[in-house]
């Protein structure tokens, strides 16, 4: 499985990402993943990244496309991946493309999952993450089964996302406007993305996304 999953930042991309690639064997890239373990090990990268990420910035395209080059020419990526979080500028998706188009390995399907803006503010304001894992829960949609304990790897302590105050999440959506928003026209130019609906329950978004990706429709 080769797929791209897009959507507005709270969409479910990273909750999709998880349950896929784990279904399906393949690995789960996301930028904002890779970004945030930088920053908890305090590389260089992290503390350059640490300042665009707090203020709901992007980071700068060379980094981003340095480091998704890393991951897709390891032997792991071999399996298949889930993008999620990358692309999300023209440029990035432009590199992703010679990329690509070098590995002589084409997507299989780009996926954009579409929920309303206010529906989004409310799940980033409830979501929760286990900092040890990465697991995603919110705190009313998908609580954890024990309170703040995480169901996958046990650890006691979920946590707020630094840039998952109100505020942020606002000028996160005018990025997401303003940035990735003509990325979705870059794909739809080419046919290349279908829309599914992610106000639905997490299982049924599941369904919908593998049903595109085995039937093939575009
Ligand atoms: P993204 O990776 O797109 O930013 P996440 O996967 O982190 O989004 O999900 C954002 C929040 O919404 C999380 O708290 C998650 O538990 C919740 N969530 C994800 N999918 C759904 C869904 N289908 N219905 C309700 N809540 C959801
Ligand atoms: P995410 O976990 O996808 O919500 O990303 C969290 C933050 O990481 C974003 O607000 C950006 O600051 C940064 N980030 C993640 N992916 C990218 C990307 N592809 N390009 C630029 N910045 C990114």
């Amino acid at each position: 499985m080769r797929l791209i999953l897009f959507g507005m930042p709270g969409v479910g991309k990273g909750t999709q990402a998880k349950i896929l690639s784990q279904k399906h064997g393949a690995i789960h890239v996301s930028t904002g993943d890779m970004l945030r373990s930088n920053v908890q090990n305090g590389t260089p990268l992290g503390a350059m990244a640490k300042t665009y990420m707090d203020k709901g910035e992007l980071v700068p395209d060379h980094l981003i496309i340095a480091m998704i080059e890393e991951v897709l020419s390891s032997p792991k990526a071999r399996k298949g991946y889930v993008l999620d979080g990358f692309p999300r500028t023209v440029a990035q998706a432009e590199a992703l493309e010679t990329i690509l188009w070098r590995a002589n390995v084409p997507i299989d399907r780009a996926i954009n999952i579409v929920v309303d803006e206010e529906e989004v503010v409310r799940r980033l304001s409830g979501r929760m993450t286990c900092p040890n894992c990465g697991a995603i829960y919110h705190k009313y949609n998908q609580p954890p089964k024990t309170p703040d304990m995480c169901d996958q790897c046990g650890h006691v302590g979920l946590v707020q996302r630094n840039d998952d105050k109100e505020e942020t999440v606002r000028h996160r959506l005018e990025v997401y406007h303003k940035n990735t928003e003509p990325v979705l026209e870059f794909y739809r130019k080419k046919g290349a993305i279908v829309d599914v609906d992610g106000a639905k329950p997490v299982e049924e978004v599941t369904a919908s996304i593998e049903a595109l990706v085995q039937n093939g429709k575009a």
